[in-house]
Parts: C-alpha cells; structure tokens; sequence
C-alpha cells in the first residue's frame, strides 16, 4: 500500500471514529457529560390535558422537575399526579385554586394549602415539602402557614415568561441564563414550554449542567437524592 492510501485510510477512520462519537452523544444527552451543577426546573398549574406530553418530552430528553400543582387538579386528575411521580418529578403545593393569596386571612391560606398536601397526597404525589404560592406572591402570614406544614417556600431565579406569551426561544435563552442551583419558572400548560424541552436539554449538557431537585433545606437545586 502506498503511503498516501494509507494516509487516506488513516483520515477516515479518524473521521469515521469522530462521527460515532458525535452520533452517541446527541443520542444520550444525559450520559454525554458529567454534572458540574444543577438547575431546577419548574412547571406551574399542573396537572392538565398538557401533562402527558410534557412528561413524555422530560423523560425523552433525560430531564427530571419539579411540578407546582394546584389541589383542584391534583383532586381531579389523581392519575395524572402519579404519572409525574412515574416519570421521576418531584411534586410540589402550589394552592389550591390559585388565589392572590397575600389578600387572603389565615384560615383561608391555611385551607388553600392543607387541602392541596391532601389531594396531592391523595392522590399518590406523597406529600409536598415546597410550596410556590401563586404569581409568586407572600407574606409573613403566607410563610408562617407554609412553613406550619413543613413546607419550603420556593419561589425563582429565573422567570421563563412563557406565562406572558414568550416564544420557544425566548424560553430556551431564559434557561441558558440559570446557574449552578438556580430555579426557573415554566407552566405545564405552555405549547411554547412543551415545545422548548429538547433544546432546553440539550443546552444545560453543553453547559455541563443538569436537572436536579430542589433542596426543601436551602431551597436551591441539587443532586437528586
Ligand atoms: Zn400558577
């Protein structure tokens, strides 16, 4: 063999090698890189018709959240509850019918929580350490009440705005901001959201990062434990 053929063959295994490697990483997003930090992810008013497809986009693209359900659909959509709790999420308290809950007395804060830890629960979710209150809004009262039932008040570091219409890319560029035990806010009803998942994925493993749990201890993401 010549030496310029054996060059030749050389410069395609090498190339031939290379493309295996690309092809296996974007094959397995989640076993590509090691985890330098976590972030957390977050889906409000849940469960709904959107949960299915949203779960099956987390898990596909190997990412774990947690999910702020509201008491009234956890009670009824109990199946949907346990799905997530299935596909590896972490279920949260977030109200029960979603009131501006800084204008409510305590005995209402107070059913509006302990009537979600029941139907979460119930439901099969276990029950819920964080709480998120609803447009993220507290008080001394909202806190005291929270805490009274051994939850964690988690608010965010970062709001995905899909809430307010943002587009797929504006979603996927609010996720590239988070760092290392950071939150975002997302909502399990968002088309955009739901359609944001793959590339959200795919830029946290650039990024060396992954999608932990959130601590009810510091209220930061961690490791999954
Ligand atoms: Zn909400």
């Amino acid at each position: 063999m010549a030496a310029t053929h054996r060059l030749a063959l050389l410069t395609a295994l090498v190339t031939a090698a290379a493309t295996l490697t690309a092809a296996t990483a974007t094959a397995a997003p989640e076993r590509a890189a090691a985890c330098n930090g976590y972030v957390g992810l977050t889906f409000d008013d849940g469960p709904s018709g959107n949960t299915t497809r949203l779960l099956d986009a987390l898990r596909q693209n190997g990412l774990r959240a947690t999910m702020f359900n509201q008491g009234q659909y956890a009670a009824a959509n109990p199946s949907l509850v346990r799905a997530q709790v299935s596909a590896g999420m972490w279920v949260g308290n977030h109200s029960y019918t979603h009131p501006h809950l800084t204008q409510l007395g305590q005995a209402q804060i107070d059913s509006e929580i302990s009537r979600t830890q029941q139907a979460v629960a119930g439901a099969g979710g276990g029950t819920p350490k964080l709480f998120r209150p609803p447009y993220g809004e507290t008080n001394a009262t909202v806190k005291s009440v929270a805490a009274r039932h051994g939850l964690t008040e988690i608010i965010w570091h970062v709001d995905s705005q899909d809430w307010n219409g943002a587009s797929t890319d504006a979603i996927v560029q609010a996720a590239g901001r988070l760092t290392n035990g950071q939150i975002i806010l997302m909502h399990d009803w968002s088309a955009n959201t739901l359609a944001a998942v793959p590339r959200i994925a795919q830029g946290l493993t650039a990024r060396g990062l992954c999608a932990g749990m959130i601590s009810p201890q510091t209220g930061r993401a961690v490791a999954p434990g």
